[in-house]
């Protein structure tokens, strides 16, 4: 009986995080999400790790020390993040901040709330375009508004739960916590295929809105696959790149060119 109560509380604190839908205005992505993890507790986690990041790049003289490439990244980005309300409305509240990393790191990142950080490796070893930075900071950004990592730990949280509730009938004691589970999705696991089309469809219609060319998004996948072979790439470990991408993302700009919208 105790058992019982116990395994019916647990399911029903793990259903009471409910569904959500992180986008609305956009024209891609708009699907309902299991959240089983508050936005704050997230973003409380990503705080942390940033500016943990950040001190870090700023100890070593690397934060945002190359005027130049840091207008140019802030400025593609303020662009984006004007239009990225259409999307989610509450995001024109949100604490956006741009940071370029003198570094050779091929990576970029946006994490939970806005917080974007764009390696100079990464616009140096693919000599990236203004239209193809866009598409990588809209990458990026797509992750964030989406809610990817949120929606990460949330499964994280389900499989947990599920786990809890088999040892509460024998099985070994596995205790939900929701600390650990941050920690164990943390914020640079890699993204799910799914989490990666979705980013590449909202990443695009974001510089489409924004007036970037959107067969930059085909020539970023491409210059990364020409160079991955000469080099490891950093983005690639929290992107996984699968060989249909580039032609997704071709389609994806002929849609928007022909109809203002990814198709279905
Ligand atoms: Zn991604």
């Amino acid at each position: 009986m105790k058992k019982t109560i116990l395994a019916t509380f647990l399911v029903s604190t793990l259903l009471l995080g409910g569904c959500a839908q992180t986008t609305s205005g956009g024209l891609s992505g708009n699907r309902s999400q299991l959240m089983l993890v508050s936005e704050a507790e997230v973003n409380a986690q990503a705080d942390k790790a940033y500016t943990e990041v950040l001190t870090d790049a700023k100890n070593r003289g690397v934060l945002n020390v190359n005027k130049k490439q840091y207008q140019r990244v802030n400025n593609i980005a303020k662009k984006l993040i004007k239009v990225a309300p259409e999307f989610r409305a509450d995001c024109a509240n949100w604490d956006w901040e741009v940071n370029v990393l003198t570094e050779d790191t091929v990576n970029a990142w946006c994490m939970a709330g806005g917080k974007i950080a764009v390696y100079t490796g990464i616009i140096e070893s693919l000599n990236l375009t203004d239209d193809e930075l866009a598409v990588v900071i809209g990458h990026e950004m797509a992750h964030a508004l989406k809610e990817h990592t949120r929606e990460q730990a949330s499964q994280a949280m389900l499989k947990q739960g599920a786990m809890q509730i088999a040892s509460i009938f024998g099985a070994s004691n596995t205790a939900v916590s929701l600390g650990g589970i941050l920690a164990d999705v943390g914020l640079m696991l890699p993204f799910s295929r799914e989490h990666e089309a979705e980013a590449d469809a909202v990443g695009l219609e974001l510089i489409y809105k924004a007036g970037y060319d959107v067969d930059a998004g085909a020539n970023v996948w491409r210059k990364m696959q020409q160079l991955n072979a000469n080099e490891p790439m950093e983005i690639l470990s929290t992107h996984p790149s699968s060989s249909d991408r580039i032609a997704n993302l071709e389609k994806m700009a002929q849609d928007l060119k022909t109809f203002g919208k990814v198709q279905g």
